[in-house]
């Protein structure tokens, strides 16, 4: 009897043991949550103050300026400044959407090579100002076409390209590469990566990343602004899109950001940029660039439509190609 009462005791005991543990866990979780929550609200307001008191500011002084490149110059900090403040205000939209299990696709048959285009344009003068050398791969299997939600997959790729820039000190290297992974049924597999040579991610960082609103670390947020959103804002668009996406980095290294989503096959087949009507047995291409990736796609694409297509890395190069090979019909 005694010995039963005891054991009862000791159950129990374990029980209440379990129970305060997980309590504690659980209390842990949700005071880090609120944490988050309460840096995120610091930071937003920081965020969305800062191109108020931009806009706010020149408006003034625009307003009160007589001279006409003044005004103009006031105008252009004002479009930044509500550019920045419209990219805040989506991305708050996004994940209140996402939160209210409200977020959704729309997919419409769109043009891929397109979208990539249109995305690139809008980084591309960023890229310039910090003078990074850029590059695009495209690969020649992903359909003209595919069905999807074309607005989206652009917000993914734009996000992780202008974090690459932003990340990414001036003269650094930032790349696109697309490929289509894998085709069944007309169902495409794309895998996309961004790769940069930036500030790069310590591996405690990176497990953190696409979580709502959290940064690699806050001295990162002061220092580069940002909300903290685009990354888990990316994670649900490609997860609803049948993906994943995942990241490899290297402190003070670089980081690749690589993705997977799933697209139909459009209706509208890649079409032939050469005339059938010519013959282009004869026609030899030589490409001349110090960049062995760049010179390498250059010839991909073009011995991609069946020209024969020669490379060099500089002039001298070049010429003793000529002299060895005779004159080519175009070079690059
Ligand atoms: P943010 O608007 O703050 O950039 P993101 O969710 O897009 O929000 O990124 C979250 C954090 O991940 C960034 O604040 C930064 O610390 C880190 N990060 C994202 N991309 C890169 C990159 N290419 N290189 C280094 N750090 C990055």
């Amino acid at each position: 009897m005694f010995q039963r009462t005891r054991q009862a005791g000791k159950r129990l005991e374990r029980i209440v043991y379990e129970r305060t543990k997980s309590l504690e866990v659980a209390v842990k979780a949700a005071e880090a949550a609120s944490r988050a929550k309460s840096d995120f609200l610091a930071n937003m307001s920081h965020e969305i103050r800062t191109p108020m008191n931009a806009i706010i500011g020149m408006t003034f002084i625009g307003k009160h300026s007589s001279d006409i490149v003044q005004k103009d110059y006031c105008l252009t900090k004002i479009g930044n400044a509500s550019h920045h403040l419209l990219g805040v205000i989506n991305d708050i939209l996004d994940i209140s959407k996402i939160e209210a299990n409200k977020f959704e696709l729309s997919p419409t048959e769109f043009n891929f090579e397109k979208m990539l285009q249109q995305t690139v344009n809008v980084i591309n003068f960023r890229v310039d100002e910090k003078q990074q050398k850029f590059s695009v791969h495209i690969d020649r299997a992903i359909p003209r076409t595919l069905i999807g939600d074309e607005q989206r997959l652009a917000q993914v790729i734009t996000n992780l390209l202008s974090n690459a820039v932003k990340f990414t000190p001036e003269y650094g290297t930032i790349s696109l590469t697309t490929r289509l992974a894998k085709e069944e049924n007309n169902r495409c597999t794309l895998q996309i990566a961004v790769s940069d040579t930036g500030i790069g991610i310590s591996a405690e960082q990176q497990s953190r990343l696409f979580n709502s609103f959290q940064q690699a670390e806050s001295s990162t947020s002061r220092k580069f602004g940002g909300t903290g959103l685009g990354l888990a804002i990316s994670k649900r668009i490609v997860e609803m899109m049948g993906g994943k996406i995942w990241i490899e980095s290297t402190h003070a290294k670089g980081s690749t950001f690589s993705f997977t989503v799933q697209a139909i096959r459009g209706t509208e087949e890649r079409l032939s940029i050469l005339s059938p009507k010519i013959s282009w047995a004869n026609i030899r291409v030589l490409m001349v660039d110090d960049d062995v990736e760049i010179r390498d796609y250059f010839k991909e694409i073009v011995q991609g439509v069946n020209l024969s297509c020669d490379s060099a890395a500089n002039g001298i190069e070049a010429l003793e190609l000529i002299k060895q090979r005779g004159a080519y019909t175009i070079t690059s």
